[in-house]
């Protein structure tokens, strides 16, 4: 069996949100998949350990944000590396409350979908819920990010939670003569030759002249959490 045929499967990058009772909660997805039209019904797969599976089997509701494609990675790594167990990552954000409790990101964000969970099946370390749709609107036109997109553009990572998580892309080796570097919280490579131009770092610069103030344009972690890699 070659894994690395997975990677030609297609996904786009979405927050999944959910409540209990008052408390909210959302994590980065890419399984979101429309699987009927009649009722609107939609899936997704979602890691059990998660806070956001824990809110889902509370309330048996969820809801998608659909995010364009120049979301920023630190957003994606907010609600993609970090828990909401030890992190409010609503603190900072724009998102609002549907009436059924249900929160929904707003930030970033084409378009949104609420669901009432109507089936669950047991993926082992995954839950694929299935909901059908209670409401859903455009928030603005735009073009949806891709997984391929953050995966090969923005050069985002994917966490070990993640369902479509494949060992060998960790940790990449890629052309390139100048020392990279690797986060050890989420695998973000630091390539001196593409630099980090979004948070003004030019391509060509070597890891030991970025200034201490940069931090993992994926996850936020600062300079000593990051390691040679190779
Ligand atoms: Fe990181």
């Amino acid at each position: 069996m070659d894994p690395n045929v997975l990677h030609n499967i297609s996904y786009g990058i979405y927050i999944v949100s959910s409540n209990k009772n008052e408390a909210i909660n959302g994590q980065i997805a890419n399984t979101v998949f429309q699987v009927a039209s009649e009722p609107a019904t939609i899936a997704v797969s979602i890691n059990k350990e998660n806070l956001t599976h824990e809110f889902m089997l509370s309330s048996s509701q969820f809801s998608v944000s659909i995010l364009e494609e120049n979301t920023p990675l630190n957003f994606i790594g907010l609600f993609g590396f970090r828990s909401g167990r030890t992190a409010d990552k609503f603190k900072d954000i724009k998102f609002k409350k549907l009436s059924s409790g249900c929160p929904v990101v707003l930030d970033n964000t084409l378009g949104y979908i609420e669901a009432r969970i109507v089936k669950k099946l047991d993926c082992g370390t995954h839950t694929l819920f299935v909901g059908e749709m209670t409401e859903s609107a455009m928030v603005k036109a735009g073009k949806p990010m891709t997984y391929e997109y953050y995966h090969m553009i923005k050069r985002g990572t994917t966490p070990k939670s993640a369902p479509t998580f494949i060992k060998e892309e960790l940790p990449g080796k890629k052309e390139g003569t100048m020392q990279k570097y690797r986060c050890v919280v989420c695998n973000y490579i630091y390539d001196p030759a593409a630099g980090d131009p979004d948070n003004g770092v030019q391509p060509g610069t070597p890891f030991e002249k970025i200034p201490d103030t940069w931090v993992c344009p994926v996850c936020g972690a600062d300079k000593s959490q990051f390691v040679k890699e190779g």
